[in-house]
């Protein structure tokens, strides 16, 4: 793939790159000489599509003249990054071509263009611009055999890469299949959260001892035409990735508000309202200011308000999560660590964070009574926890015997469908009433 003999009018003039077009040539050539096998040497190559990330708000910041500098340097970047065997050419504006030739597998690869990508720092008259890209990545014969295939895989991939919050994906079919599943789950969710398709359900939670309901935990509810629910188990981890977590949350606390108003207007005010809230929420200060917003916004007995968080955001961000939690509390809202026992967190640990409640996970629950592991770890975590001043909520309880040994070690709450299933608002106010 020699570049001796090729036109100038193959090269780009603002960065002095091969275009495109000379490396279609190149590789044409290449692909049918190893067709007639008459070409020795690299039997497979990586076709990568590099895209700078918000490009066009690169421009509307830094005007066209700036950005012209800032895709030179790129172009100067990305030509010291890659060696002899490889080659990068100009695609379109903010778009490159990577022809990568050595390379042992596709995790060296995916390393050595998340290398490139994760090291470009420009500088423009003394000026650090942050550059982001996204890379796309098909290889050659595996996913096509000839460079427009190959260039349309690398481009999909490196697209879809962006919509799922990655910065590099190596194209494959069964990956391809999931992340346009997902994408179309964005889209979709998007259309639900615009449209409010979501509802809100109500678990009670019992004082197992006098069987008293003490309170209830909202959970979401996405209603399909003639088909039942999605789980919030599939929903609402794909809306954390794409960060609609954020408008959807925002929704539930505000549902969730105004049923406890009306539970207080109506005579119901010492029902305790559990809302789970994502560790997305506590990570990010501005999205945690409009929920702070809108607590504002109700007059409710904020006692009476339980944020359930989990243990991912406690770990990733401690000082963070202690210091919006100890806002939250601030109210005089509650918080309660959800599905205890599953994360690395020690009671130890949890002592120095501003928590008042610990949901026992429903795995160890369900482990009960057969007296393995699990229930010994779940009995170790009642006495401590009782000891540590914790208030316990065991969750998932689905058999009498459960239930039966929850209340001989002391455990004087819980939840599950033994009890009550999540129930509709006005399912549950019969059953409050009563
Ligand atoms: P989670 O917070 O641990 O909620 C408890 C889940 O266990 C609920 O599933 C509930 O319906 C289910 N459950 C209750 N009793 C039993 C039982 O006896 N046996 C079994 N096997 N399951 C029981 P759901 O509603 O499908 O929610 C799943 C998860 O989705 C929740 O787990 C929570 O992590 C998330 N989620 C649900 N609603 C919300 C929400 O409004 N906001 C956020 N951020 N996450 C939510
Ligand atoms: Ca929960
Ligand atoms: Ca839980």
């Amino acid at each position: 793939m020699g570049k001796a003999n090729l036109r100038p009018a193959f090269y780009d003039e603002l960065t002095g790159l091969p275009k495109f077009n000379l490396l279609r040539n190149v590789l044409t050539d290449y692909i049918v000489r190893r067709s007639c096998n008459q070409f020795v040497g690299v039997d497979r190559f990586a076709l990568v599509y590099l895209d700078i990330n918000n490009f066009t708000y690169l421009n509307e910041t830094y005007g066209y003249k700036v950005c012209d500098n800032i895709i030179k340097c790129i172009a100067e970047y990305l030509a010291t990054k890659v060696s002899d065997l490889n080659y990068v050419t100009r695609v379109t504006s903010d778009k490159f071509a990577i022809l990568c030739t050595d390379f042992e597998s596709h995790q060296k690869i995916y390393d050595k263009i998340e290398e490139v990508i994760n090291g470009c720092n420009i500088c423009i008259s003394d000026q650090a611009i942050h550059i982001t890209m996204s890379a796309g990545i098909a290889l050659f014969p595996d996913h096509g055999r000839d460079i427009d295939t190959l260039m349309k895989k690398a481009e999909t991939a490196s697209y879809l890469a962006k919509k799922t919050g990655k910065d590099i994906n190596i194209y494959s079919d069964k990956l391809q299949k999931d992340i346009i599943e997902q994408v179309q789950m964005i889209n979709k969710l998007q259309n639900g959260i615009d449209k409010e398709e979501f509802l809100l359900f109500y678990q009670p939670e019992y004082n197992l001892i006098t069987n008293e309901i003490i309170g209830v935990e909202a959970l979401v509810r996405w209603p399909q035409p003639e088909k039942g629910f999605i789980s919030p188990d599939i929903f609402i981890p794909i809306a954390e990735k794409s960060k609609q977590i954020y408008s959807l949350e925002r929704w539930i606390i505000n549902e969730a508000l105004q049923q406890k108003e009306r539970w207080e207007k109506s005579g119901l005010d010492n029902i305790e309202l559990s809302i789970n809230l994502s560790s997305k929420t506590l990570e990010s200060e501005s999205n945690f200011q409009k929920i702070e917003e809108i607590i504002s916004s109700y007059q409710v007995d904020f006692t009476k308000i339980i944020f359930e968080i989990t243990e991912t955001i406690i770990l990733s961000q401690v000082d963070l999560a202690i210091e919006r939690l100890k806002r939250l509390r601030a109210y005089g809202i509650k918080i309660a660590l959800d599905d205890f026992g599953t994360g690395y967190s020690s009671l130890t640990h949890i002592m120095k964070l501003p928590i008042d409640i610990i949901k026992i996970d429903k795995s160890f629950i369900q482990s009960i009574p057969h007296g393995n592991e699990e229930t010994v770890i779940t009995n170790n975590i009642l006495s401590l926890a009782h000891e540590l001043n914790f208030r316990v909520v065991a969750e998932g309880i689905e058999t009498q015997e459960q239930l039966d040994y929850l209340k001989h070690t002391s455990c004087e709450r819980g939840q599950g469908y033994l009890l009550c299933k999540p129930l509709p608002s006005d399912k549950l106010n019969d059953i409050l009433r009563k």
